[in-house]
């Protein structure tokens, strides 16, 4: 079990005992941290096997939350070049041996984009044993053609939708995913409060190292970006956030992987295993909750 599936487990399986009058995102919080000190922090064992991968395919999103993790809500439209994915599929496939716990496509709204089908068909081809998942928000998946479905069963692709407080047609979704035999999943918890996954010191004074040690993202949420691995999706697209806010919060060499220029997949677990510059920026301790909404594209959604 990946890192992501043995936390959805456990938050489902804790949230069974909350005492009378203790509000349920608490007591989630600090069991989950407890838990997390007596495993001595799962998520920083060095990988063996690379856990999981995501890929954003469409950068913008037709949601558009506040404080979204991955700045989304910041971005301009972009679609990701076919041509790009599949040599990056190419190399990681030949890094990896094709084996990855779960590959990702998600975005932004990965459904924006107009050959959505096609990315499963080449995530298949050089993946063809492991488990591949699209995230979306849901808005757009009952308008998708019987097309959209059957390639999801040829492809062997679950569907995940991310559970906002917003109305989808659920019922359609169901009975499509049913007609057409694939796994579709609902993550989180939609009544539930709503957080900053993390809250950046724009000034980047943190200490980098102290950060990644309490950071439940550090060596938990890898992403793809065009031929670079990046340990979390903060630094990843930190770009949307420096491009809207005229900010710099710096990215430098050592705060990604390029797949073309490593020998083998260790040299990756390696640098998912320590600390980065840019931790600098986050402060993982001071982290908020508010509830769900659309973004006004204000800074103090982020900082
Ligand atoms: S639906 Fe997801 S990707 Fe889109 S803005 Fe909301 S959090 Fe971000
Ligand atoms: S940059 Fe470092 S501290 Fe910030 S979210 Fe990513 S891994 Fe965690």
């Amino acid at each position: 079990m990946n890192m992501y599936a043995f936390t959805m487990r456990f938050f489902r399986f804790i949230r069974k005992f909350v005492p009378d009058g203790v509000r349920k995102s608490d007591f989630i919080q600090k069991s989950w941290s407890l838990l997390l000190r007596k495993l001595s922090m799962p998520n920083k064992l060095k990988q063996t096997v690379l856990g999981s991968i995501s890929v954003h395919i469409t950068e913008h999103c037709n949601l558009n939350c506040k404080a979204c993790a991955h700045f989304c809500t910041l971005a301009d439209e972009q679609f990701l070049d076919i041509e790009t994915f599949r040599r990056d599929c190419i190399r990681l496939a030949e890094l990896t041996n094709n084996d990855i716990g779960t590959f990702w496509l998600m975005g932004g709204e990965p459904l924006l984009h107009p050959q959505v089908t096609v990315f499963f068909d080449i995530v298949r081809t050089y993946f063809p044993n492991i488990r591949i998942a699209i995230l979306s928000n849901g808005i757009l998946l009952p308008k998708q053609p019987d097309t959209f479905w059957q390639s999801c069963q040829k492809n062997r692709i679950e569907v995940h939708i991310s559970n906002y407080p917003i109305k989808i047609d659920r019922e359609t979704i169901t009975q499509k995913a049913t007609t057409f035999g694939v796994v579709l999943a609902y993550l989180g918890d939609k009544n539930t409060e709503w957080g900053k996954m993390f809250v950046l010191d724009i000034h980047g004074q943190r200490n980098y190292k102290k950060s990644w040690n309490k950071c439940a993202h550090a060596n938990n949420c890898t992403l793809l970006r065009e031929g670079k691995v990046y340990a979390c999706f903060v630094v990843a697209y930190i770009d949307f956030f420096n491009k809207y806010f005229e900010q710099n919060l710096e990215t430098t060499e050592q705060d990604y992987i390029d797949i073309y220029k490593i020998k083998n997949q260790q040299e990756i677990f390696d640098f998912l295993y320590k600390p980065m510059p840019f931790c600098r920026y986050c402060n993982v301790e001071n982290l908020e909750r508010f509830e769900w909404g659309v973004s006004k594209k204000e800074i103090s959604e982020w900082t």
